[in-house]
């Protein structure tokens, strides 16, 4: 009786969370959103006041004061806040040096994406990668052009530029009046209104905001508002007018248009995200079979984080929930190896340092500790039936490196590493002709992952490793191998064969394999973003 009461709550519970990443550049004001979403939001559910006291203190401070206050649990890969009785699950895809494979993993985990674009810069290299990512898994996405209070390019630029450089059919739900650099506020194309912006003094957590109706709005902003309803206009009669359908099926993105800095746009990005963003559905496993929100609890690894200190080989498994309800200490199973797993140490860590999570719906994240027999793309699942889910994808490296012990006399020990590593998913394992065995090439999406694989084979394996890296920065499949020659001749390139067979062909970067597409126009080349899992 018991478990049925739960099982119902598990899908309402679902139906009321939304589980989100925002992809972006490093400095188009990710950190900056992530904080007025949550702000915002916390101002909004406390008291439906409109300004913060004592301004912004920093994210961290008012963090913690937030999980304090407000149960809110904060993990280095997820925040959590409510809004309007809505649970937001905002999942962090790390930038900068730590961009990595597990920055695209996380990708698995949400139901939706807002991409965040500078004003000044539109599409850029990371953006670019990420959205990729989401095209491939069909995850629908939300665009927020950032930082229109600074000078940058027309609106109307923008949008052309999703549309022609990654297909994306624009359809905005506000346009900006006044050009950038001088935003006084929004047309809200759904009404026609003009929501009229205020600098609020301090850093307030949520903009001051006024609504005008359209002949108002003439008057106060004379020609910058007829501007705006003529490019609004164009913009819905060439293609963008705003259709739902097209949002879910991933061929069109809703935009809008605001300044995280100043929380102008942030309550409309939080309305859209309760009002449109898809919530949990159920996940497929590996039959194909949906897995029912209503089931059992079940839930996939998409982050394991080491520590780096070897006094203490803790482990953090991060994990999404699919279905059911998740209580901690309930002892799950691990799909892959069928062993049991025990949850009760949730507590101990998230205790210290954070809100405990006690309970978990589909879409939620949970942070596993002592989670050294869990892996990236394990499955966990409680009573029947039994449920496993497809694994993991490997993205497409843009790093290499070859690997040799440092110390020979250690090389069974090495290679003992290098497979488990492999396994985990910490770097990927490449073989080449070329170098043998002895030498395998490390592939890896950031940098970090190699510190990552270094770090660890000389103080878990005792196997200092030495690493050369490769001077190669694309790939892409090839998809005769009898063709591997001409990639081999090529100066700048060489082919490497991954663990599932296929072989790669690496090029000192895109324009050594325009070049050698060229001397071969027979050479068929794939992309590859992500495949498997
Ligand atoms: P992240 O690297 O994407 O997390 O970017 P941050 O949030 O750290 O922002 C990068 C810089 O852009 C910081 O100096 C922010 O203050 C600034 N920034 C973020 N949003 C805005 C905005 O809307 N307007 C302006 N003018 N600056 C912004």
């Amino acid at each position: 009786m018991q478990r049925s009461a739960a099982a119902v709550t598990a899908a309402e519970q679902a139906g009321r969370r939304r589980s989100f990443a925002v992809i972006s550049h490093p400095d188009a004001g990710k950190s900056t959103l992530t904080e007025a979403l949550a702000l915002h939001a916390r101002v909004i559910s406390e008291a439906g006041a409109v300004h913060g006291k004592a301004g912004r203190r920093g994210v961290v401070s008012d963090w913690m004061e937030m999980e304090r206050a407000r149960g809110i649990s904060i993990t280095s890969a997820a925040l959590q806040f409510e809004y309007h009785g809505t649970v937001i699950n905002l999942l962090d895809t790390p930038g900068h040096a730590d961009f990595s494979e597990d920055t695209y993993r996380v990708l698995s985990a949400v139901d939706s994406a807002v991409m965040l674009l500078d004003a000044a810069k539109g599409l850029e290299p990371q953006t670019l990668k990420l959205f990729d990512v989401c095209r491939h898994r069909g995850i629908p996405v939300l665009t927020f052009v950032n930082k229109w209070d600074r000078p940058g390019r027309e609106a109307l630029e923008l949008c052309d530029e999703l549309l022609e450089r990654i297909g994306l059919q624009p359809m905005p739900l506000t346009w900006p009046v006044g050009e950038a650099g001088h935003f006084r506020g929004v047309l809200d194309v759904a009404d026609g209104s003009f929501v009229r912006y205020a600098r609020t003094a301090g850093g307030a957590t949520a903009a001051d905001e006024q609504r005008l109706d359209a002949a108002e709005a003439a008057a106060v902003e004379g020609a910058d508002w007829t501007r705006a309803v003529e490019e609004a206009e164009l913009m819905a009669a060439s293609g963008g007018e705003f259709d739902p359908a097209r949002f879910y099926d991933a061929s069109a993105t809703p935009v809008l248009f605001g300044a995280a800095v100043l929380n102008f746009g942030v309550r409309h990005l939080l309305d859209l995200l309760v009002e449109l963003a898809p919530a949990p559905e159920p996940r497929i496993d590996v039959d194909g079979n949906p897995r029912p929100l209503d089931a059992d609890f079940s839930a996939f690894v998409f982050k394991v984080q080491t520590g780096m200190d070897p006094a203490h080989r803790d482990q953090v498994a991060f994990a999404r929930v699919c279905s059911g309800v998740f209580e901690r200490g309930m002892v799950v199973t691990n799909a892959t190896t069928k062993k049991p797993f025990a949850t009760k140490y949730v507590q101990q860590v998230f205790g210290q340092q954070r809100s405990t999570v006690d309970t978990a719906y589909p879409g939620d994240v949970i942070g596993l500790v002592n989670a050294s027999a869990l892996r990236v793309g394990d499955t966990l699942y409680a009573g029947r039936p039994a449920v496993r889910f497809p694994g993991l994808p490997s993205f497409a490296p843009a790093h290499f490196a070859v690997a040799r012990p440092a110390d020979l006399s250690r090389a069974k020990q090495f290679r003992k590493g290098v497979d488990q590593l492999a396994s985990e998913g910490v770097v990927q394992l490449l073989k080449s002709d070329l170098r043998g065995d002895a030498a395998p090439v490390f592939a890896a999406v950031g940098p970090m992952q190699f510190e990552v694989a270094a770090h660890r084979l000389e103080h878990e394996f005792s196997s200092p490793v030495r690493l050369d890296r490769l001077p190669y920065s694309a790939v892409r499949r090839l998809a005769d191998p009898a063709q591997r020659a001409m990639v081999d001749a090529g100066r700048r390139s060489e082919v490497v064969t991954r663990a599932d067979g296929a072989d790669l062909a690496l090029f000192e970067d895109e324009m050594a394999m325009r070049i050698l597409q060229r001397q071969h126009p027979e050479l068929a080349l794939e992309p590859l973003v992500a495949e498997g899992g």
